[in-house]
């Protein structure tokens, strides 16, 4: 293009201020409206589209807006996902809620023995309370579990260097976090045995030499295998494991303290460690219903070096995780497990759902879509029990003129946002992952969607 053309395009442009001017109110601090304004501007002079002012105001308008929904907040989960990693995995209970907000406006003993009046210890109450949950000699807890493997591994391959893992477990979790590549992160050297499908006592047998720093049992977590499919039991992984003087460490991901039914043949913490391993580790907002951290148990001993391992102080939890995680604690001691939303959520009635679909539908007649009661499967999500699905219930919405897309789209940019799932062409929300407090806001966000 010419020079000349390009310069006066540029220069239609609006200045920043002019733009602020015409703003209306944005609920975003002053020195981002700025920012996110100017930005645009400069992008737009770099492209060579012709613009009107109100094409330029609409342009900075949207981009404040995605900025402004980009702001943490809370979010309807009408996906029917339990443990959705992208929604912040475990809802708090309502105890965990309470004693968040007493210790984070207020000073705490966290560091402090109140008997003596002297320095204490750092979440004494919690790791002892863990123990006698997780029937574990030990316990403590580090930001999440992939920093409890980090640990682990950077502890052990301190003097030998070879984690020894099958083939079949080097697993991918979430987006980009690979078991294999943390545990290399953490200097160790990766000792594959067996095949992806088949790994046999006599595969890790051969593998554990002298360079042998420790036998790394993961839990497949979000697969499963079905048909020629082998590996040996954690019992007799632990006897060898002994004989060969070589530590064996259970990465159990989603640490589901209480089999349920539903979500079948789930090994247990303290399972895991009657079984024999040496340490256990485990998600603290999986299935164990809590805040975000890495709950690591086991032998004493070695519980006590990992918490004297320089990472420690660096992969440590803040008071806020363990005033949550303590009362979530406690719920499970006090088997009130039906208080931990992650659990309760689960075990819903699919009447009660019913019950609850057929009165919000009551609610939103008239408006121009098909809204009809579904079915729908509901997933623990967040790498858990992958197998088991639980029989749900869903509102079905199929709007007369737009397609599902722009209504999810639309029910996206309501507040709060809710959240829902395309399957089959039909838009659905399902009830089970949305508290029945908060029917009333997918009622009126059901109506504005519809009609907006
Ligand atoms: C989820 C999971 C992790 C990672 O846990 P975070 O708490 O998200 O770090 C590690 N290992 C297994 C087997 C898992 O399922």
């Amino acid at each position: 293009m010419h020079d000349k053309i390009k310069a006066d395009r540029r220069r239609q442009i609006p200045a920043v201020n002019k733009v602020l001017e015409a703003l209306d109110h944005v609920d975003l601090p002053r020195p981002v409206i700025v920012a996110v304004v100017r930005r645009e501007l400069a992008a737009l002079r770099e492209s060579d589209q012709l613009v009107t002012f109100e094409d330029v105001f609409d342009h900075v308008m949207r981009a404040l807006d995605r900025h402004l929904h980009s702001r943490l907040q809370p979010v309807v989960n009408g996906t029917g996902v339990i443990l959705h990693t992208n929604f912040g995995r475990a809802p708090l209970s309502g105890a965990a809620r309470e004693s968040l907000a007493q210790i984070a406006t207020s000073y705490s003993n966290l560091e402090f023995d109140l008997v003596s009046g002297q320095r204490g210890t750092r979440a004494n109450y919690l790791e002892t309370n863990l123990s006698i949950l997780c029937e574990a000699e030990a316990a403590t807890v580090v930001n999440n579990c992939a920093a409890a493997l980090v640990l682990i591994a950077t502890h052990f391959v301190a003097n030998k260097s070879e984690v020894v893992i099958s083939r079949g477990e080097l697993v991918q979790i979430g987006g980009g976090f690979r078991i294999g590549e943390i545990l290399e992160a953490s200097g160790a050297r990766l000792r594959e045995v067996g095949a992806t499908n088949k790994t046999t006592l006599a595969d890790y047998s051969r593998a554990l030499g002298k360079d042998a720093a420790m036998i790394l049992r993961v839990h497949r977590s979000n697969f499963f295998m079905e048909g020629f499919v082998d590996s040996p039991s954690l019992r007799d992984l632990a006897a060898m494991s002994r004989k060969k003087r070589v530590p064996f460490v259970v990465d159990l991901g989603s640490g589901l303290v209480e089999p349920l039914e539903l979500l079948g043949d789930e090994i247990t913490p303290a399972a895991a460690l009657r079984d024999g391993a040496d340490l256990v580790c485990f998600s603290g907002d999986k299935l164990f219903g809590g805040p975000q951290a890495g709950i690591i148990i086991g032998r004493k001993k070695l519980v006590r070096a990992l918490k004297q391992h320089p990472l420690f102080r660096a992969l440590r939890c803040d008071k806020l995780t363990l005033v949550a995680l303590q009362a979530t604690v406690d719920l499970h001691l006090r088997e009130s497990t039906s208080e931990i939303p992650a659990l309760a959520l689960i075990k819903i009635d699919k009447d009660e759902l019913r019950g609850r679909a057929a009165n919000i539908i009551t609610r939103v007649r008239g408006l121009p879509a098909q809204i009809n009661v579904g079915r729908g499967v509901v997933k623990s999500g967040g790498g858990t029990s992958p197998r088991a699905v639980i029989p749900s219930v869903t509102i079905d919405i199929a709007p007369e003129d737009f397609s599902p897309n722009e209504f999810a789209s639309r029910l996206r940019a309501q507040t709060p946002p809710v959240v829902g799932y395309i399957a089959q062409g039909a838009f659905k929300l399902d009830l089970r992952t949305i508290f029945p407090e908060q029917d009333d806001i997918v009622v009126d966000a059901i109506r504005a969607a519809c009609t907006a």
